[in-house]
C-alpha cells in the first residue's frame, strides 16, 4: 500500500515561510491500497489536496469529531460529486457522528447544507476495538485512545501481500499515554507494524524547553514516548505528525535530529533493534505530494 500525508498539523492551520517544509494544513492522510481502494483519515485541511482524486468509491475513517480533524470536508470537493461513493466511519460514543457534520454545516456554521453533500452515501459508527473493514486482501482495526471528548481512534491497516506475508500501517494520532510512557494497548497495537505515523504534538513531560511544553489532560503525545513504544513493538519506522502550531520548520528540523539519537539511545537501552525516524512533511501546494511511503 501506498501511504501519503496530506495535512500534519494539530489545532489549526498556519501559513507562512517558516511552515514551508513540513507544512500548515491540518490533519489528513490516504492510503492507497494494492487493490485500487483509496482510505482518507481524517478530514482536516489537508483532506483538499485530494480533491481532484478520480476514485468514484472512496473511505473516510475519522479519529475523532475535533475541528482539526473534520474541518476541510465543506471544502471536499468529492462530496458534492453526486457520482461519488463516499462512506464515513467514525466512532460511536453518544454523540451522532452524522449530527457532528451535520452541525458544522448548519447556516450561522457554514452557508452550504449537508444535504448538498450528495456524494457520502452513509455515515457509519462503530465500537473502537472493532475490526471495521476486511475485503479479504486488506482489513482495517482499530483501538480507543486516551483523548478529550471520550477518545480518539487508531486505524491498522494489513494488506497480504503476493508472498503470504502481510504490510502493516498504523495511523495514531491525537492520544496521550495514561499515566506513563508505555501503555501497553498502544504498544500492542503497533505491535510489529511497518510504518507508524504518530502525535508527537509536544515536548515530552520532562524536557525543559519552554517552547511547545507538554500539557496534561490535552490529548497529546510527543517523541520520546513515540519512540519507546515504536522500539518495544519492534516498528521499522516511525513518522511523527500532529504539529503544534508553534513549531517551525527550524524547530521541527532540529526535532528531526533528536529523535534520531533517542532511538539509538532507547534501543541500546532495551537491546532492541533501533527504529527508523521521521517527521511527516507533506505537500505545501496541494499538487504533489512530496512524501509517500511504500510499505
Ligand atoms: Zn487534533
Ligand atoms: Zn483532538
Amino acid at each position: 500500500m501506498r501511504i501519503t500525508l496530506f495535512g500534519t498539523r494539530g489545532s489549526r492551520p498556519v501559513s507562512g515561510p517558516q511552515y514551508n517544509c513540513y507544512g500548515g494544513d491540518t490533519t489528513c492522510a490516504a492510503v492507497f491500497a494494492n487493490s485500487q481502494k483509496t482510505f482518507i483519515l481524517d478530514a482536516g485541511t489537508g483532506i483538499c489536496g485530494l480533491n481532484q482524486i478520480g476514485d468514484k468509491e472512496l473511505y473516510l475513517l475519522l479519529t475523532h469529531l475535533h475541528w482539526d480533524h473534520i474541518q476541510g470536508l465543506p471544502f471536499f470537493e468529492p462530496a458534492y460529486n453526486e457520482d461519488k461513493h463516499i462512506c464515513i466511519y467514525g466512532k460511536a460514543n453518544g454523540k451522532s457522528v452524522r449530527g457532528a457534520l451535520e452541525n458544522q454545516h448548519e447556516q450561522f456554521n457554514f452557508p452550504v447544507p449537508f444535504t448538498a453533500l450528495k456524494g457520502i452515501k452513509d455515515v457509519l459508527e462503530f465500537h473502537p476495538g472493532e475490526e471495521i473493514y476486511d475485503d479479504g486482501e486488506l482489513s482495517i482495526d482499530t483501538l480507543l485512545q486516551n483523548h478529550p471528548s471520550g477518545g480518539s481512534v487508531a486505524y491498522r491497516f494489513r494488506e497480504r501481500l503476493a508472498d503470504g506475508d502481510c504490510a502493516t500501517f498504523v495511523f495514531s494520532t491525537d492520544y496521550e499515554l495514561e499515566g506513563n510512557w508505555l501503555d501497553d494497548r498502544v504498544a500492542e497495537f503497533w505491535d510489529g507494524a511497518d510504518l507508524v505515523v504518530a502525535d508527537m504534538h509536544y515536548e515530552p513531560q520532562d524536557s525543559e524547553r519552554e517552547e511547545n511544553k507538554y500539557k496534561s489532560g490535552w490529548g497529546h503525545s510527543d517523541y520520546k514516548s513515540g519512540i519507546r513504544l515504536a522500539t518495544v513493538a519492534e516498528v521499522k519506522i516511525l513518522v511523527g505528525t500532529h504539529f503544534n502550531p508553534l513549531s517551525t520548520d527550524k524547530y521541527l528540523t532540529e526535532l528531526e535530529s533528536r529523535m534520531e539519537k533517542e532511538a539509538g539511545r532507547v534501543a541500546e537501552q532495551l537491546g532492541k533493534a533501533k527504529v527508523e525516524t521521521g517527521l511527516a512533511q507533506p505537500s505545501q501546494t496541494h499538487i504533489l505530494p512530496s512524501q509517500t511511503y511504500v510499505i
